[in-house]
């Protein structure tokens, strides 16, 4: 059952200290949503409530990301899983080195073949670098699909930017209406959501 085997996998990394980010953070953030979900959300990595609180996504990046998931017609509980690439908090919320990501990464790999999603959306740089490669650059590549076994992937950005930088939102909600079309098409094509009706147009 996915929800027993995530919740055997979330005890056993928990226990994770493969790198020093374990050193200073207070503890594992591992993910968390629908297990049988077909779509997952991939961010950075735990900022300082989510590390306080050890749930993903829940200061004000997090916030927003559950008013992009309302407007997807989608939430955290219920529909969606929610994760990060790497699963402690860097100090000082810097970026995650890449030997952090690649040491996290097995992690993810793991999560993701028990979660087996169609629709990974990458959240910002440094998700979209841990699979789509080092060079990726969000600016470059947001709103592109891209496929991974049997993954479609969205680069988008970090809630983190844009609450940063507002007039980004435009850009993101244009990648997240793709991610709605693709979850139509190959997960529920009965999907609802008012913010983003479906054409009647032929
Ligand atoms: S960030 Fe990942 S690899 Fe590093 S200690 Fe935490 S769980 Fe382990």
């Amino acid at each position: 059952m996915p929800t027993e085997d995530l919740q055997k996998l979330s005890e056993e990394v928990s226990s994770c200290h493969r790198c020093a980010l374990r050193n200073t953070a207070r503890g594992v953030v591992f993910g968390e949503g629908l297990a049988t979900s077909r779509i997952v959300f991939c961010g950075e990595g735990p900022g300082a409530e989510e590390d306080r609180q050890l749930r993903p996504f829940v200061g004000p990046a997090g916030q927003l990301l559950d008013k992009m998931l309302a407007a997807m017609g989608l939430d955290r509980n219920h529909t969606a899983y929610i994760l990060n690439a790497v699963k402690c908090r860097p100090p000082d919320n810097r970026t995650p080195f890449p030997e952090e990501l690649l040491q996290c990464r097995p992690h993810l790999d793991a999560q993701l073949r028990l979660l087996r999603p169609a629709i990974v959306v990458l959240l910002g740089a440094t998700a979209i670098q841990s699979f789509l490669g080092p060079e990726a650059r969000v600016t470059r590549i947001h709103g592109t699909w891209h496929r991974e076994q049997d993954m479609w992937l969205m680069p988008t950005y970090h809630p983190a930017a844009l609450l940063r930088n507002p007039q980004w939102k435009s850009f993101a909600w244009n990648d997240l209406k793709q991610v709605i079309d693709k979850y139509r098409e190959i997960v529920d094509p009965n999907h609802v959501t008012i913010h983003y009706p479906k054409s009647t147009t032929k």
